[in-house]
């Protein structure tokens, strides 16, 4: 009978004859529960033993690979105090030395007995012939091998110790229990898309025969988790989009019209394109689905604006959504200025009219206020609310929510979004995003949303000169150059080191840096320190003061990446800047220059990594989001780039963007296919299954109409 994925998904590994009890508990540590998780536990890469080098071959001087076993294994301590384990390793002809500093732990990784490859250089040390350090992957202890000539290598978890022979011999049970696998792709589909079954795929990356086994088992494999997040992308835009009806807005009102003539510039050409997608978008009765990308500075705000208006005008009303409370007071804050002196028709006062109205919700809006708010939201005194996600997704009683704004940022919410559906009116939505995304990426994280992009900047913008800075001249370039400015009546901020994994001791790393700072090159001046840890209301004040020219320098952690707007400032110093992403640190660059003058980012950094070099030289070279975007994604990969969970690109355990690029077109059109043909996969409960099991609750009105 053939086994499906979901099959392989209810049975346990302990299931298994060759795993016993303590395997069992070592494979839950590495998330390996059941025997599909064991099945997708893919080979990390393949060693093939036909091209191993004989110790005796390795030349002094030469890099190689050399498999063995070892035969003795001692750790001391050198006199300098470090951890020195030393083995012995035989090929069976002859020795090898290898030598391992500060890695006290090898000594029980290399009990005699154990098989493993070593990589590195080899050098004569006392006459005899050794490597020092030597990248290491362990097969396993005693016996010999029991792969064939391509040997899979295994992500190997150090704190489970499960070696890489016990793990191919579990999937070997296990695969040869599964026996045939059920496949959803049938033969003439197989062939067009040049794929070989799925048998033959699980069959072929666990236990290849040769290099082209594992190659074409890959491509299969990979196509099937493009194509199941296509599947589910696609679905759900066509059910977003299938017979709802949105509201026909008014799109001809005198409002917007008043709001762009009261803007103290012209729109920029790709603002107005992108604001006559938006008006035939809302002024269809299909709701809108669209995702706005542009550039930090590109001017997104007056587009949303537009959009919220247009809502307005016609006696709707409008929301936008921040990720956070900073955030949503500074878009409140920009929007207020914005709308100074817009009206919106009203019969109670004398004139006919009152100025157009937006409120505040934050977690830190009084109960009071909050009644006071939602009942004119009710009674319709109300435009437009602010706020972050999480309040505007409670129960707000609109009289009538017309379209709904949600500002990213770089946060890329797909599951928030997936909610909004739930609700029973069907406001249009618009989704911006100031973190651009390469073209690949942004059909998996986006692929459910229409999208428009602002590729112009508006004019006059002077590009932001960005230095690379030593540390031991950061007092002398960078922060010169803070006091220059500050002493012309500018601003600056200083971001200080991104502790990783720890916001309390980022927080008070930031507090000793601005400490120290205070009392040396910034000495004199007005200084603010804002970081995650403290209570809303401080940084709020904080912030305050700084926007209103009262604190000189903002010394913060990586808070003020999103959307921090004060046009007064022309210096940022990102201290340690090469422990800072591409697009994090662009997002930085993009808080200063945005009052027309002249700007300065200085990078400090020491880099001593080949990624932090390219980083670091990628800054300097070039000011375009979109190109540093794509320069993020190939040195970082899609899973740093875009967070965990939220994306989706957790779930790809083979597929890699940007090398599998040309895959995720492919499986967008043959997801369009499938669906065209059969929009409720009944004819392909498989897949059905699949993309059920991949998504979990976000599908579940997908596939059930
Ligand atoms: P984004 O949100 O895309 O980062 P903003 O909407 O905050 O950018 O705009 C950045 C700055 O540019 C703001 O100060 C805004 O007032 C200004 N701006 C927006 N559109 C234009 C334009 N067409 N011409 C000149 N300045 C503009
Ligand atoms: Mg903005």
């Amino acid at each position: 009978m053939a086994r499906t994925l979901r099959f392989l998904a209810g049975q346990d590994v302990g299931a298994l004859r060759g795993c016993g009890p303590k395997l069992r508990g070592q494979l839950g540590q590495m998330g390996l529960d059941t025997v599909l998780d064991l099945l997708e536990h893919y080979p990390r890469r393949y060693l093939d033993r036909r091209k191993r080098v004989e110790i005796a071959d390795l030349a002094v001087g030469e890099e190689g690979t050399v498999y063995g076993e070892v035969v003795k294994v001692s750790g001391r301590r050198t006199r300098g105090g470090r951890a020195l384990v030393e083995a012995r390793v035989s090929d069976g002809g002859s020795y090898l030395e290898v030598a391992f500093f500060n890695q006290a732990w090898r000594e029980r990784q290399l009990e005699p007995g154990t098989e493993a490859a070593f990589f590195g250089k080899l050098d004569l040390y006392r006459g005899k012939r050794r490597m020092t350090n030597p990248v290491v992957d362990v097969f396993g202890r005693g016996g010999e091998a029991k792969t064939g000539v391509i040997v899979p290598i295994y992500p190997q978890s150090g704190k489970a110790d499960v070696s890489t022979w016990q793990i191919h011999a579990l999937v070997a049970e296990a695969l040869e229990r599964a026996g045939e696998f059920a496949d959803p792709l049938d033969a003439a589909v197989r062939t067009s898309h040049d794929l070989v079954d799925r048998t033959t795929a699980y069959s072929g990356i666990h236990r290849p025969e040769d290099d082209r086994d594992h190659e074409v088992a890959r491509r299969r494999l990979v196509f099937d988790e493009f194509l199941r997040m296509q599947l589910g992308l696609v679905a759900r835009k066509r059910a977003l989009e299938d017979g709802r009806k949105g509201i026909e807005h008014d799109v001809d009102g005198g409002l917007v019209g008043a709001f762009h003539a009261s803007l103290p510039f012209d729109l920029t050409g790709a603002q107005r394109e992108a604001i006559a997608l938006l008006l035939a978008d809302m002024g269809s009765p299909a709701p809108m689905h669209r995702l706005l990308q542009g550039d930090v500075g590109s001017g997104k705000t007056v587009v949303a604006l537009t959009a919220l208006l247009t809502a307005v005008q016609g006696g709707h009303q409008g929301a936008l959504m921040a990720p956070t409370a900073v955030l949503a007071e500074q878009h409140h804050v920009t929007i207020g200025a914005l709308l100074d002196g817009l009206a919106v028709p009203n019969d109670a006062t004398l004139m006919g009219d009152r100025p157009v109205r937006v409120e505040l919700l934050t977690n830190r809006t009084t109960a009071a206020t909050r009644r006071r708010v939602e009942a004119d939201l009710t009674a319709g005194l109300v435009d437009l609310v602010v706020g972050t996600h999480a309040l505007i997704y409670g129960e707000l009683p609109f009289r009538s929510l017309g379209v709904v704004v949600i500002d990213e940022q770089h946060r890329f919410g797909v599951e928030q979004r997936a909610l909004l559906r739930g609700r029973g009116d069907e406001p249009d939505v618009l989704v911006m995003t100031a973190t651009p995304i390469p073209r690949t990426a942004a059909m998996l994280v986006y692929g459910d949303l229409d999208k428009v992009e602002l590729r112009e900047m508006p004019p006059g913008r002077i590009p932001i000169r960005t230095e690379l800075v030593a540390p031991e001249a950061a007092a002398l370039v960078a922060y010169e150059r803070v006091r220059s400015e500050v002493a012309a009546g500018r601003q600056a901020y200083v971001v200080c080191p991104l502790v990783e994994g720890s916001d309390t001791l980022e927080a008070k790393a930031a507090t000793e840096e601005y400490e120290r700072l205070a009392g040396a090159e910034l000495a004199g001046l007005r200084l603010g320190l804002l970081h995650g840890q403290m209570r809303g209301r401080d940084k709020e004040a904080v912030m305050g003061a700084f926007r209103a020219g009262d604190i000189d320098v903002l010394v913060a952690t990586t808070v003020i990446e999103v959307g921090v707007d004060v046009p007064n400032a022309t210096v940022i110093v990102v201290e340690d800047a090469d422990r800072f992403g591409l697009s994090q640190l662009h997002q930085l660059r993009g808080r200063v220059g945005r009052g027309g003058g002249a700007a300065w980012c200085y990078l400090v950094a020491a880099p001593s990594t080949p990624d932090g070099e390219a980083r670091m030289a990628a800054m300097v070279e070039s000011g375009d989001g979109f190109l540093l975007a794509e320069r993020d994604l190939e040195i970082r990969g899609a899973g740093e780039v875009f967070g965990e969970r939220q994306s989706g690109f957790s779930d790809l355990k083979l597929g890699r963007l940007p090398r599998d690029e040309a895959v995720v077109f492919e499986t967008r059109t043959a997801a369009e296919e499938v669906l065209d043909a059969d929009p409720g996969l009944s004819a392909s409960p498989q897949w059905a299954e699949e993309v059920e099991d991949l998504l979990g609750d976000a599908v579940e009105f997908l596939f059930k109409s």
